[in-house]
């Protein structure tokens, strides 16, 4: 396959949906390995324990240096084609450039934080071998780290070769390539008419130069009203000018 995929969790249930859909296809297809393991599995008390009160003090459990260090020496094959990912509300923004990066890599280990997350030592200790990558996948705290797996997953899966049945989707896509930082326009099909709202007229044109005009157009009135930051991070240069008259 060209990417192995493992998570590392203590509820490995919680990552079977990544079997459905267009990547259980990708996975029928030996396009991609998906490994799940149970970090329970490396925790060597009878009681299973993965966690313990933070030094320092505070609320909440820290997951153990210990059992999660057995559980990566396992998993993660040292090497420059590996990547590890720790989900974390205090990482970096994970966005479609960094899932476009993460779709080169040979491995990624994703280690699912719960409690009030993993002991730094485990990420510091692995970025001794392997690029280690503290992502979020938003400004939002979730209970555990793989519903945010679930997500960086399907947008990384989606951009390896053979996975989309037509590629030019993922380019035209809201912040595919084409798109150059901008949302995507409205997409409208069958019914013309569907409770008295009309599609665009000019989609029925066939009028190609119009219809990308229009497309355009609507890209930067919709990126403008909802997110006003990405207009303002704009290169200059990938505008023209018909662009100012909106
Ligand atoms: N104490 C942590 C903090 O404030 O940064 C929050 C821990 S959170 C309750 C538990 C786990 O959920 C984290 O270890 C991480 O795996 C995951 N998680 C929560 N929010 C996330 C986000 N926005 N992006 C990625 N992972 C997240």
């Amino acid at each position: 396959a060209r990417l192995q995929l493992d998570v590392v969790t203590i509820f490995p249930e919680y990552l079977s949906p990544l079997r459905e859909s267009l990547l259980g296809r990708a996975i029928a297809d030996g396009l991609i390995d998906l490994s799940v393991h149970d970090l329970r599995a490396y925790a060597p008390d009878r009681h299973r324990t993965v966690d313990d009160t933070p030094y320092g003090g505070g609320a909440g459990m820290v997951m153990k240096a210990d059992v999660w260090g057995r559980a990566l020496d396992d998993v993660v094959r040292p090497g420059p084609g590996t990547t590890l990912v720790v989900p974390t509300p205090a990482g970096r923004p994970f966005n479609q450039s960094v899932a476009a990066e993460l779709a080169t890599r040979r491995q990624i280990v994703f280690a699912c934080g719960r409690y009030e997350g993993i002991d730094q030592r485990v990420a510091d200790h692995a970025a001794t071998t392997v690029e280690v990558l503290e992502l979020s996948i938003g400004d939002y705290v979730l209970a555990g780290g793989e519903a945010a797996v679930l997500v960086m997953v399907e947008a990384i899966a989606r951009l390896i070769p053979g996975v989309l049945g037509n590629p030019l989707s993922a380019v035209t896509d809201s912040f595919g390539d084409a798109s150059v930082g901008l949302l995507e326009y409205p997409s409208y099909t069958r019914p013309l008419s569907y409770q008295g709202l009309e599609v665009p007229p000019v989609l029925l044109s066939g009028h190609h130069a119009a219809i990308a005009r229009w497309r355009r157009d609507e890209s930067l009135r919709r990126t403008a009203r909802r997110r006003p930051d990405l207009i303002a991070a704009l290169d200059p240069a990938t505008l023209d000018r018909a662009d100012s008259s909106i």
